[in-house]
């Protein structure tokens, strides 16, 4: 006897959810595209514990009447292709008709719905499903339009429900799935209630700079360049892009748009990297808000279930018109952007001045030793001294411990500072070179950490007035979970009113950058760690590394030689001298 059986609905339903429905971010999105494709003009999300207790969609879009109501919760029930050609040219954000039956399956599931006008008299439709079980169908007296609950999510698949994160990382990860959503459909309103509480209320508007300000506020918009629309061989793209040389080393604020879906590819995003070569350090990525048009049959949406991927006939052409965007709002048609100021210093191997690389060299070729390769693994002093091989005439390469028992630098010659980013030393026939900011980054990492580690935050500076700045929803939730973690790095901040933080004291090495500088490039750094810094041991150097980074790069290093002897002899007296806690090279 054969042994393939064919699945009972529900079942299907359950393993097509774990497809679809991967948390309840996911459920959301799914209901808001579906609440997209009927037209709406105000959409509601309401939601509550993370949305695993509850999230609901409502609707002023079509409606559907009693028959498409119930036939929607069946599997591949879709209104919105009826034919295999369709599929060559979608123009919907859903059409495989999984979503509903798949959520339905794995939840306790409402679903009100009342067709518009029409039929005056026809009563709207309520339905309720219990893990894939229709329990009742009842007239219900809601507003034309549809709206959909969804309680206690994977209630049914215990399995399912050991994946999901905590509360806080669960609804920071819907909040940023609306707004994503919000950003792609500015004519639609957006309301958005947490617990609640109001996150966000957007008003419909024809300008995506209205809608990005609503959401990002205007400190943000204001560090944006607007893409003049453009059209390139059947490519259109228009939107927002940072300013040359503003980046953040987290992606969550590069939303690329492929005909109103959101597609994240390197097809879209290296052109824009590739853009900013120069003038961003590596590791960082250009904010940008780029829609993209093209025929529709030129993309198959139909390669992901959740349709995350994207394939493009002829991807060359998206390249180009990424390309083309931030090229034309840069203003430099082909390259030859802004040249960094000195406080952008490349990453470590991603290629160095080529006028200063960082090796000191001994007069022979021989006796070249190249700091910058050999301390790539943090080797200990000893091994830097050895005389390299062939050396006859007894020169050495140099010795930053400058002898055996100086770790003060004091044998060392001070020459000079060049272009404002490096100290020079002599030490006989040797130069050192010692890149300050680096130096800087392992100095003040080395100190953050001790503290950390002896259970003490970093030192911070309170602020005399404390600062309000803008955040948006879901860096808000962020925030709010990890308050602990940003007080160990000496940064006391808290959510104030919806789309609002108040910051009361900064760590106190960074203080010469703004407060929004600071709150913007930590927590960044510290949400592109991973989903939940904490203050293990790795997270311990993780936070450290962070601060001293930010830290380093703030403020100007002063000038004169007892600064930069100073600095030397810090340098020298940390435990681990020669680079960055990430690998560059500080001497
Ligand atoms: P798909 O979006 O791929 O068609 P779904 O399972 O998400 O599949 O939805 C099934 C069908 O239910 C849709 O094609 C649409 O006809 C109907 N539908 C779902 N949500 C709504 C809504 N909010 N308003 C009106 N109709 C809806
Ligand atoms: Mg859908």
């Amino acid at each position: 006897m054969g042994s393939i059986r064919l699945l009972p609905d529900i079942l299907a339903s359950q393993v097509a959810a774990g497809e679809v429905v991967e948390r309840p971010a996911s459920v959301v999105k799914e209901l808001v595209e579906n609440s997209i494709d009927a037209g709406a003009r105000r959409i509601t999300v309401e939601f509550q514990k993370g949305g695993v207790r509850l999230i609901r969609v409502t609707d002023d879009g079509g409606g559907m009447d009693r028959s498409d109501a119930l036939l929607c919760l069946e599997r591949h029930a879709t209104s919105k292709i009826r034919e295999s050609a369709d599929l060559a040219a979608i123009t919907t954000m859903g059409f495989r008709g999984e979503a509903l039956p798949s959520i339905a399956s794995v939840s306790r599931f409402r679903l009100s719905t009342r067709r518009h006008g029409e039929v005056p008299d026809e009563a709207g439709t309520l339905i309720e499903v219990e893990g894939g079980v229709v329990r009742n169908v009842s007239d219900s007296g809601d507003a034309p339009g549809t709206r959909i609950e969804v309680s206690d999510l994977f209630f049914n698949v215990p399995a399912r429900r050991k994946f999901l994160r905590g509360e806080q990382t669960e609804a920071s990860a819907l909040l940023a799935q609306v707004e994503i959503l919000a950003v792609s459909h500015p004519e639609i309103a957006f309301t958005c209630v947490r617990d609640g509480r109001e996150v966000f209320r957007l008003a419909a508007t024809d300008d995506l700079a209205v809608r990005l300000r609503d959401l990002h506020g205007g400190e943000f918009l204001s560090r944006m360049l607007p893409v003049p629309p453009i059209e390139h061989e059947g490519v259109g793209v228009s939107g927002w892009i940072a300013a040359p040389g503003e980046g953040r080393s987290d992606r969550s604020r590069q939303m690329t748009f492929v005909n109103g879906r959101i597609v994240r590819s390197p097809v879209l995003s290296m052109p824009l990297r590739e853009a900013c070569e120069g003038v961003l350090p590596k590791g960082l990525h250009p904010p940008a808000v780029l829609f993209f048009t093209i025929h529709p049959s030129a993309v198959d949406c139909n390669v992901h279930p959740a349709k995350r991927e994207v394939r493009f006939r002829d991807p060359g052409l998206l390249r180009e018109a990424s390309l083309r965007a931030a090229r034309s709002a840069w203003g430099t048609g082909g390259g030859g952007v802004v040249a960094p100021d000195d406080s952008e210093v490349p990453e470590f191997g991603s290629g160095f001045d080529p006028l200063f690389p960082p090796i000191v060299a001994g007069r022979h070729g021989t006796g070249t030793i190249s700091l910058g390769y050999a301390l790539q693994g943090e080797l200990p002093a000893s091994r830097i001294r050895e005389t390299p091989e062939g050396d006859e005439d007894g020169i050495s390469g140099i010795d930053p411990s400058g002898g055996d028992s100086d770790s003060s630098g004091a044998s060392f010659t001070y020459l000079g500072r060049l272009s404002g980013r490096y100290l020079l030393f002599q030490q006989e026939e040797a130069l050192l070179i010692l890149e300050i900011r680096a130096a800087r980054e392992r100095i003040l990492f080395e100190r953050s950490l001790a503290r950390i580690e002896g259970g003490e935050a970093t030192e911070s500076q309170s602020l005399l007035i404390p600062e309000t700045i803008e955040a948006s929803p879901a860096e808000v939730a962020w925030i709010e979970a990890h308050r602990e973690i940003l007080l160990m790095a000496g940064l006391a901040v808290e959510p104030f009113g919806s789309g609002i933080l108040k910051v009361d004291a900064v760590p106190a090495a960074a203080s010469a950058l703004s407060v929004t500088e600071i709150v913007v490039r930590l927590v960044d750094e510290l949400r592109t760690l991973g989903e939940a810094p904490s203050l293990e041991n790795s997270g311990r150097e993780a936070l450290a590394s962070s601060v001293s980074r930010l830290a380093a790069a703030a403020g100007r290093f002063p000038a004169g030689e007892e600064s930069a002897r100073m600095l030397l002899g810090e340098l020298l007296s940390c435990d681990l001298p020669y680079a960055t806690p990430l690998g560059r090279p500080t001497l």
